[in-house]
């Protein structure tokens, strides 16, 4: 597969023809156990790559086409699925670290990863220094070499968009021996492999872009075959968060356009943002595809001008109009989430996020509090007419 192009690769990879009835859509492998045609072991020992299937835990073949896609999209040697983004992002977490390691963390980040870092510092007994990605002499300053074994970084970072140079963190990451993982749910493979640049660990959550219709939960971990096995053999086999084959089977369906859903993602969520960024009514857009965004030049060159459908933007009266929303919006669902065909829309307000989710030190709480204000809206441009967007967005402001 590595011969063909992004595309092809999208709809082939990890499919095969089905031997028997020659089908050429992949059929769902529902069953969680497999016949076998010779005595085998029954513990992890007997798990492992290319040895029949033996129970859907271990591993399932529809599951493992939906991998092979995504490894060869990713450039990556070995990927295991889970249930979900989350844990796909616990499993990555639980393998490197252990009580008293020292881990870096973006600023901000998913409000689930970050409450599970919070868990981590506060009962775990890893330390935690969460650092603003684009502060690269911050970031120095963080790592203890010996003790930080893990970077944990999200790009472009939701809900703010903040974007982070792979390269030069992984460079950073390695010089004191530690691994980068990147969380690369919202950029996806068609414009960034964080592999390629230097990345230990890619996760995503399968939720988003990737499955693409808001109808599946999933989760990915991208790596090398050594750093995957004590994620598949202890992660994926004895804590057991695995990803049911029907869900493997749509998330690999929605995978197969992601190619072609991406740049349509990207043009309109670009229209939206300078819409909004014209409207006397807003104050702030954070898009990675607006000159005005500071991370905008390395957005360009690692993004590959393929910025995705997630905005944010902040208004006058942004609290008044976060109540008036959920009833005023027609094709725009006021729904958390991201990377479906159907936009989404939520509000953030920044006291919430500051209170539950971050827990940031106070030269980071004010530069959150500066960039948010009382709050802002997340808004994950989907697949309708951009004009269409743009007039509901229009008639929301009015209001
Ligand atoms: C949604 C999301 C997750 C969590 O994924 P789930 O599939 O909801 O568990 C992790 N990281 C990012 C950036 C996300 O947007």
């Amino acid at each position: 597969m590595t011969k063909y192009r992004t595309r092809t690769q999208a709809i082939h990879a990890g499919e095969s023809i089905d031997a028997a009835t020659k089908a050429s859509a992949p059929n769902i492998a529902m069953s969680n156990s497999f016949v076998m045609s010779e005595v085998s072991g029954f513990s992890i020992d007997a798990f492992g790559d290319n040895k029949p299937y033996v129970y859907s835990r271990w591993d399932n073949p529809t599951v493992r086409m939906l991998e092979d896609k995504l490894a060869i999209l990713e450039s990556a040697e070995a990927c295991s699925c889970f249930a979900s983004g989350m844990a796909a992002t616990s499993a990555v977490l639980n393998s490197t670290l252990k009580r008293g390691d020292h881990l870096v963390a973006t600023d901000v980040h998913y409000s689930g990863t970050a409450e599970l870092i919070r868990f981590l510092r506060d009962s775990a007994g890893i330390e935690v220094t969460l650092v603003d990605p684009t502060d690269l002499g911050m970031i120095e300053d963080a790592v203890q070499p010996g003790r930080t074994k893990l970077f944990w970084f999200e790009t472009p970072s939701n809900p703010l968009l903040t974007i982070t140079d792979i390269s030069i963190v992984a460079q950073l990451a390695h010089h004191v021996g530690a691994q980068l993982v990147i969380d690369s749910t919202l950029v996806t493979p068609i414009a960034t492999r964080p592999l390629e640049l230097g990345a230990d660990f890619v996760v995503h959550s399968l939720s988003k872009y990737i499955g693409g219709h808001g109808d599946a939960l999933g989760g990915a971990v991208l790596c090398t075959g050594a750093n995957m096995k004590s994620i598949r053999d202890h992660e994926r086999v004895h804590i057991g968060g695995v990803l049911s084959p029907f869900n493997a089977w749509l998330i690999a369906r929605g995978l197969a356009t992601l190619p072609l859903r991406m740049p349509a993602h990207t043009v309109s969520a670009l229209k939206v943002a300078q819409f909004l960024e014209a409207h006397p009514r807003v104050t702030r857009v954070l898009y990675p595809g607006l000159e005005s965004h500071k991370g905008h030049k390395i957005a360009k060159r690692q993004m590959q001008e393929c910025w995705g459908g997630l905005l944010s933007f902040s208004v006058v009266d942004g609290k008044v109009l976060a109540q008036q929303m959920p009833t005023q919006v027609e094709i725009i669902h006021y729904a958390v989430s991201l990377g479906s065909h159907r936009s989404l829309i939520f509000w953030m307000e920044t006291d919430e996020m500051l209170r539950s989710s971050f827990v940031l030190p106070p030269s980071l709480e004010r530069q959150y509090r500066e960039t948010t204000g009382d709050g802002i809206f997340r808004f994950a441009v989907g697949l309708e007419d951009p004009q269409d967007l743009c007039e509901e967005l229009s008639r929301c402001l009015a209001l």
